[in-house]
């Protein structure tokens, strides 16, 4: 959850009211909305014909973000994700939904494109970790080595024609924390722009935020970026922003700051913080990216090599002065 890592700045006197607005601009009408979900809050903002096509346009973004949590979640022990873990090892291939379909198809593409620095399969890590958060408590080494071996992107097999999908590893999980926010941002812009004719749209998937068209009569929305040391606001459509780090979901033990992200290759949890900003083509991969990022070593030259790879990704890396604490 990245809250209060970017902040959106719509309108001189207007900063996020929490409940749906509306202002009148030409002939559209500046509608505001908030839901809870996926642990976070969701809010977006679009410019509508009338009252009545915004609170339809409200109502299906609600259930679109419902369903994907349905989908998604880890959490929730009946979701789309853990009954499709649950199969892992017995050599079933699974008929998964559309939406299921493509949000594992995109984690695959960015484990490929990050030579698995970002990799779902980290799951069963994660849990132990979460676990470890919620106790203040390291976890059993002996279930750090055996969940570290069920880590391989590799291990999820996609069959294109029939869109099932086998786990290939017994007891291997699957964890879609740091690409499922992105995602469902960007399912938000398309259904308000496919079933409503919606483009001028904002969606803030608590903080990882997706662009549509500029507000009318501007050129962009009005987002804070912030860096190291300053922010900067810039008018930004049609991109993905977003941040990631270990600011606000770690655990400190052994005077160790361990994060949530985990290294795939070494099978720990970053103890090296640093802070990413993305801006992207879209949102699913500027939440991807940033993920992998706070992973990877990126030196000059490999910097290179992912720009001319990955063309509109722009980023930032910023050690955690917060981490100061922490020795390397
Ligand atoms: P984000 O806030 O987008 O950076 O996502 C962080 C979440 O992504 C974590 O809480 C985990 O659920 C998940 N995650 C942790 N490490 C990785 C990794 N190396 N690759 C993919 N997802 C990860
Ligand atoms: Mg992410």
């Amino acid at each position: 959850m990245k809250i209060l890592a970017l902040y959106l700045l719509f309108s001189i006197s207007l900063f996020f009211t929490f409940t749906s607005s509306a202002c009148e601009t030409d002939t559209l009408l500046r509608f505001e909305y908030q839901h809870p979900q996926m642990g976070t809050m969701f809010r977006w903002v679009f410019y509508a014909p009338s009252k009545t096509v915004a609170d339809a346009a409200n109502t299906a973004l609600k259930a679109k973000i419902d369903t994907l949590n349905a989908v998604m979640s880890d959490y929730f022990p009946e979701s789309e994700l853990n009954r499709l873990c649950q199969t892992s090892g017995t050599g079933k291939k699974v008929k998964v939904s559309n939406d299921l379909w493509r949000v594992l198809k995109a984690s695959q593409q960015y484990s490929k494109k990050t030579q698995g620095a970002f990799d779902i399969t980290i799951g069963t890590l994660t849990r132990l970790w979460r676990r470890a958060r919620s106790l203040k408590e390291m976890p059993d080494s002996t279930h750090i080595k055996t969940a570290h071996g069920l880590v391989n992107y590799r291990n999820i097999k996609m069959h294109r024609f029939s869109h099932r999908v086998r786990l290939q590893k017994q007891g291997m999980k699957l964890d879609l924390g740091g690409i499922g926010q992105g995602f469902a941002a960007d399912e938000c812009l398309y259904l308000l722009k496919k079933q409503y004719g919606i483009t001028a749209a904002m969606i803030d998937a608590g903080g990882d935020i997706a662009l549509g068209d500029a507000p009318l009569g501007q050129t962009g929305w009005r987002i804070e970026l912030p860096y190291a040391d300053s922010t900067e606001v810039k008018l930004l459509s049609h991109c993905g922003v977003t941040v990631s780090g270990a600011k606000y979901r770690y655990v400190e033990l052994d005077g160790h700051r361990y994060s949530h992200i985990i290294d795939p290759h070494s099978g720990w949890p970053l103890t090296k913080h640093v802070k990413t900003m993305t801006i992207a083509p879209t949102c699913t991969q500027a939440d991807a990216w940033a993920t992998a990022l706070c992973v990877m070593n990126v030196d000059a030259a490999l910097r290179r090599s992912i720009e001319a790879e990955n063309p509109g990704l722009k980023f930032w890396i910023f050690r955690d002065k917060d981490a100061s604490s922490v020795k390397y």
